[in-house]
C-alpha cells in the first residue's frame, strides 16, 4: 500500500486492545487506529459494574461480569502471548486482576490515547472506491458521542471488536408467560445474596450456570441446574440437584422438565448465552448472514470473501480468546499488508461451505458451529503459516486440554463400597493450605 493504512477498531475489550497493540506496533505501514468505545472506560467484559440494564444515555449495560468470578482459564493460557501475567497471582484470578491486566497493556503498548471514549459507532458502510488499479472498497464509520455529536470518518479497513457477551439469548419456552416468579438472564446477575433461601431453576450448565449454580447454593438457594448434558460433577455439599431441560410452563406456573417432572420456582435463571449482534452493520451488504447464535461466511471465522479488508474479532466459540484476538489479528494485519494472497471470493466461500458441511455431517447443531475447542490450536498454526508469523506454544495446546478435560468430565461410575467420593476441579490453593473446589 503506498500510504499508511487507516484502520478503525470498534470496542475497546481485549479484542480491541489487541488490535491497536498490532497496528501500533507497524506504523510503517498504517496510521495510528481510532478505537471507538462507548463505555467511559477499556477492558469490555472485565469491567466490572454492578449497574445492569442501560446507561444513562440509553445503551445497554455491556459487560456481564459478576461479583466473584474467578477466570475458566488458568492466566498461562488466558495471557497475550508477548505480555505475561504478574507472577504472584494465582492461575485462576479473580476478574479484577484481568482488568488490571488490561489496564497494564493499555500503558505498555501506549494505546489509551487512541481510544475514542463514550462514542457508539451507529453505522459503518462499505464505499466503493475508484482507483488506478482498480475498484475498491473503503469504509464510512459514522459515530455519536455521549454529548450528542455525529461524526462519520473514513477508513481503509474496520476491526469488529465489540463482543459478543451483551445481548442475552432466551430460548423460547412454551407457557412462560404464567410463570410467576422471576425471570432474569446471567447478563443481569452480579451477586448471588438476593437469592438466599430462594428457589432457583438455573436453565444451563455451560461455564455460567455451573458457576452461578454454585455461587446461588453456598447462600442457601434450593437450587436446580437444568440442561441437557452427562451429569455434572458438583461439590456434593451443596445439594445442587440437576434435572433434564425445562420444557415448558404449566398454567399454574410450575416449571416442566422433559423427563415430565414438574416444580415451581421462585426464579427462573437463564444462563443460555448471547446472540451475536452488530447493529451499526446491515450484514447483507455484506453478503452475510448473521442469526442469533451463527455468523456466515467468514473466510477463517475472520473476513466475508466480498469484503476482504473487514474484518470480525473473536466470534468463535470455546476457546483461550487472548490467544485467539492475537493470532486473529496478526493474520489481519499480514493480508492489510499484502503480504497473505487470498483465494478468490468464490473459493473462499467454497471453503467456509465446506467447514460447514464437514460439521454438520459429524452431527455438529448449529448453534455448536462456531465452537472450537480442541480444534482452535490446528487453526492457530494455519493462521500463522499462511500469516508468517510464530504460532502459539504447543504445551498451550495441551494445557488447555488438561483444563477442558476437568471441567468437562462427567460423575465417573466407581464401586460404592470404596467411598471414593467426586469433586469439581481444583482452582486453587486457599492461605490455610486447604484446596478449593470449583
Ligand atoms: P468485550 O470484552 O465484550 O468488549 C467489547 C467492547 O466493545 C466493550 O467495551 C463494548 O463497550 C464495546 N462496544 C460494543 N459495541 C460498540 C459500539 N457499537 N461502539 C463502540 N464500542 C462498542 N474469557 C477468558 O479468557 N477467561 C475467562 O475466565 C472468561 N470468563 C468469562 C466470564 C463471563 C461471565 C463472560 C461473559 C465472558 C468470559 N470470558 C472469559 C470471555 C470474555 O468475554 C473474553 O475474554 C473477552 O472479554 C472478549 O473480548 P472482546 O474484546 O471480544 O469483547
Amino acid at each position: 500500500m503506498e500510504r499508511r493504512a487507516r484502520v478503525a477498531v470498534i470496542g475497546a475489550g481485549p479484542a480491541g486492545l489487541c488490535a491497536a497493540r498490532h497496528i501500533l506496533s507497524r506504523l510503517e505501514a498504517f496510521d495510528p487506529p481510532v478505537i471507538y468505545e462507548m463505555t467511559d472506560h477499556l477492558g469490555g467484559t472485565w469491567y466490572y459494574e454492578e449497574r445492569v440494564g442501560k446507561y444513562e444515555n440509553g445503551y445497554p449495560v455491556q459487560s456481564s461480569m459478576y461479583r466473584d468470578l474467578r477466570t475458566n482459564l488458568p492466566k498461562e493460557i488466558m495471557m497475550f502471548p508477548d505480555f505475561p501475567f504478574d507472577d504472584r497471582l494465582p492461575s485462576f484470578m479473580h476478574h479484577s486482576s484481568v482488568q488490571q491486566y488490561l489496564e497494564k497493556y493499555c500503558q505498555r503498548y501506549d494505546i489509551a490515547r487512541h481510544i475514542k471514549f463514550n462514542t457508539v459507532v451507529e453505522k459503518v458502510k462499505p464505499v466503493s472506491m475508484e482507483t488506478e488499479t482498480g475498484g475498491a472498497v473503503t469504509w464510512e464509520v459514522i459515530s455519536r458521542s455521549t454529548c450528542g455529536d455525529q461524526k462519520t470518518q473514513t477508513f481503509d479497513s474496520v476491526f469488529i471488536c465489540n463482543g459478543h457477551y451483551s445481548d442475552p439469548h432466551l430460548p423460547y419456552i412454551p407457557g412462560i408467560e404464567h410463570f410467576k416468579g422471576k425471570v432474569l438472564h446471567s447478563h443481569a446477575y452480579r451477586y448471588p445474596e438476593p437469592f438466599a433461601n430462594k428457589s432457583v431453576v438455573v436453565l444451563g450448565a455451560r461455564a455460567s450456570g455451573v458457576d452461578i449454580s454454585i455461587e446461588l447454593a453456598k447462600v442457601n438457594a434450593q437450587v436446580i441446574l437444568s440442561h441437557n448434558r452427562p451429569t455434572i460433577s458438583l461439590p456434593p455439599p451443596l445439594g445442587i440437584r440437576q434435572a433434564s431441560a425445562v420444557v415448558g410452563v404449566l398454567e399454574d406456573g410450575s416449571l416442566q422438565f422433559q423427563d415430565g417432572s414438574v416444580t415451581q420456582a421462585d426464579v427462573l435463571l437463564f444462563c443460555t448465552g448471547y446472540n451475536f449482534n452488530f447493529p451499526f452493520l446491515c450484514p447483507s451488504d455484506l453478503g452475510l448472514d448473521v442469526q442469533d447464535l451463527f455468523v456466515t461466511p467468514l473466510y477463517k471465522y475472520l473476513l466475508p470473501p466480498g469484503f476482504p479488508s473487514i474484518f470480525f474479532i473473536g466470534i468463535c466459540k470455546i476457546i483461550c480468546p487472548f490467544i485467539h484476538f492475537d493470532c486473529q489479528v496478526k493474520f489481519a494485519l499480514a493480508v492489510l499488508e499484502g503480504s497473505v494472497e487470498l483465494p478468490t471470493q468464490e473459493e473462499m466461500e467454497k471453503e467456509v461451505q465446506r467447514e460447514v458441511q464437514r460439521k454438520q455431517d459429524t452431527g455438529v447443531q448449529m448453534k455448536h458451529l462456531l465452537n472450537l475447542e480442541n480444534d482452535q490450536w490446528d487453526y492457530y498454526v494455519d493462521l500463522a503459516r499462511v500469516g508468517r508469523f510464530t504460532p502459539p506454544q504447543p504445551v498451550l495446546e495441551s494445557l488447555f486440554k488438561e483444563v477442558i478435560l476437568s471441567h468437562n468430565r462427567p460423575t465417573i461410575s466407581l464401586p460404592p463400597p470404596l467411598g471414593i467420593r467426586q469433586a469439581s476441579a481444583v482452582v486453587g490453593v486457599l492461605e490455610d493450605g486447604s484446596l478449593q473446589f470449583q
